[in-house]
């Protein structure tokens, strides 16, 4: 322990010991540790404050800009951290935070990712990563017969082949959407002639070489916020990137989309790429992944599925055929830091064909030498760590089956809940869980037959109150602290296609149970009635539709 007026000092045989000698089992560090990997969860429990505090109020507490001058000791500094940082973070693991994709980690993950910080190797390169370049190429190969089943002599050939690669790890699906269109786009500005490709002359140069006017990447309008950073880096523009319209279930509308690539061919613009979205991350739902591969071949487009989210559904046996036509995508990008349990930082991004990738080889001369099988040359990033070895760790420890039961039990605990939400008069369920992820909104229950019955005027003012009522209800729950759903805003057919603020779930933990799915419910009509501005208008308006309605009769 440190006592309270002893100074750490900076001197090479203190900077010695940080790095040979371990904490004192009893110190503060050697404590936490110890209740780390004996009971992560009640740590969390007393540690992290569940009572919300503004953000303005925890910025003093990290309000110096300079570099500290002197040093700490490692104790002191763990009772900052957990103080100021851990009690203000979030309990993403908790079973009632059922509001966004980070969930709760199986335990044997935090010893493990030990091994992978202490070996802290770089899989940029064999020379730093040896036997981690294997493994993650394996990882790769393994996702890559998830989704498109290629016979055994199919891996034995191209998964350890140092001219081909199946695909590529990466911190996280946006990284991974950009390298797809970046592979897309290369591809179609490829060498020919005297041009030496987009890659070598960069996009200018190959537009006139080609001779289009613009390119265009077509995506449903729910499609990921990433793809527009894609968009922008690989020179393409936000604005080519072509959102079309969605359908009453969150689909895109493939009339729409043959239409518009017509007229975008019609003016010289090149679509090249269409992307598909297999669990968009505000309602959950898949395109229709068949009907795409067909539009994307008779145009000769890349297809690429965004399945960041709902890949992992390709695990399960029974709920896999919601998935069907994946197997028809030139790339897919896939999360294993949502559905696959993996802490933060691990995507992937798989190709169809083995030789696509080479389409963004990079060779240098002091590594990534031609030939060699280092990952670094068909990477965006350079120095990656050994984030593989823990997708590979719960492949083999969950297994197929594993995940199965996993994938199962949080889509059927949605359909559940979607369930208790139709069957309780005052909350409306906006969209149904295809996989396990919903959205709905509280609604009075004679708000509910006003609506029914409202003109156009009265709709548009109780819609606008039940967009604040909904707002005001999930900042009040996420600051009492007992449970967190996230709100997102949607433009539902059922209403006209109005701005609609919604609650949205995602039921990936194992441990959230029917019994706080209740809770939640019954919080939230807690909640509404404590609203002071929202609550009576609605009411208001409410009461004086129904009274008309009953004049009239
Ligand atoms: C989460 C997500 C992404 C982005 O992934 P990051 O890991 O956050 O970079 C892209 N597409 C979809 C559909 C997603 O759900």
């Amino acid at each position: 322990m440190a006592v309270e007026n002893r100074q750490a000092e900076a001197s090479l045989d203190t900077l010695h010991r940080i790095f040979t000698v371990p904490e004192a089992p009893d110190s503060t560090l050697g404590r936490i540790e110890k209740e780390i990997s004996e009971n992560l969860n009640a740590f969390l429990q007393t540690h992290i404050a569940a009572q919300e505090k503004p953000l303005t109020e925890i910025e003093k507490d990290f309000s110096c800009a300079s570099v500290p001058e002197q040093p700490s000791f490692v104790s002191e500094h763990t009772h900052f951290l957990l103080e100021k940082l851990v009690a203000q973070s979030v309990h993403t693991s908790a079973p009632t935070f059922i509001g966004h994709m980070t969930s709760a980690l199986p335990y044997f993950l935090m010893p493990l990712s030990k091994i992978m910080i202490g070996l802290n190797q770089n899989l940029v390169k064999i020379e730093t990563s040896k036997a981690f370049t294997p493994l993650e190429r394996q990882v790769l190969g393994i996702l890559h017969n998830l989704i498109y089943g290629e016979r055994d002599a199919f891996y034995q050939r191209w998964m350890h082949s140092a001219e081909h690669s199946l695909g590529a790890f990466c911190s996280g699906g946006t990284i991974a959407n950009i390298t797809a269109l970046w592979v897309a786009r290369n591809n179609l500005l490829k060498p020919e002639g005297d041009f030496k490709g987009v890659a070598q002359e960069g996009l200018f140069r190959a537009m006139k070489h080609y001779g289009y006017d613009d390119l265009a990447v077509l995506v449903s309008e729910r499609g990921h916020y990433s793809l527009k950073k894609a968009a922008d880096v690989l020179g393409i523009g936000r604005d080519c990137l072509i959102a079309i319209k969605t359908d009453e279930n969150n689909k895109i509308c493939t009339e729409d989309l043959q239409n518009t690539i017509e007229s975008l061919k019609a003016r010289n613009i090149k679509p090249f790429a269409i992307v598909g979205v297999a669990g968009t991350t505000e309602t959950g739902n898949i395109d229709p992944l068949d009907e795409l591969a067909d539009i994307a071949l008779a145009h000769n487009c890349h297809f690429h599925v965004d399945a960041a989210w709902g890949g992992a559904t390709l695990m399960s046996n029974k709920y896999r055929p919601l998935l069907k036509g994946i197997e028809r995508a030139d790339s897919v990008t896939i999360d294993a830091h949502k559905q696959l349990y993996i802490p933060m930082g691990a995507g992937m991004v798989i190709f169809k064909n083995p030789a696509s990738m080479a389409a963004i080889e990079h060779h240098a001369e002091y590594i990534l030498r031609k030939g060699s099988k280092d990952l670094g040359s068909h990477t965006l990033e350079g120095s990656r760590n050994g984030m593989a070895m823990l997708v590979f760790a719960s492949l083999n420890i969950i297994s197929r089956q594993g995940y199965e039961l996993l994938i199962n039990n949080s889509i059927e605990k949605a359909r559940y809940f979607a369930e208790l939400i139709k069957s309780d008069p005052e909350f409306e369920l906006i969209s149904a869980p295809e996989l396990c992820l919903l959205t709905y909104r509280y609604v009075p229950e004679d708000t509910q037959k006003a609506l029914a019955i409202a003109n156009d005027e009265d709709k548009q003012a109780i819609h606008e109150a039940l967009n604040d009522l909904t707002q005001y209800i999930q900042k009040r729950q996420r600051e009492s602290g007992k449970s967190f759903v996230s709100r997102t805003r949607l433009m539902p057919e059922q209403w006209d296609r109005r701005i609609t603020t919604v609650f949205r779930v995602v039921l990936a933990n194992p441990l959230t149970t029917p019994d706080i799915l209740s809770d939640v419910l019954k919080e939230q009509k807690q909640l509404a009635l404590t609203s002071q501005q929202s609550l009576p208008k609605i009411n208001a308006i409410t009461a004086r539709i129904l009274s008309q309605a009953n004049l009239s009769h």
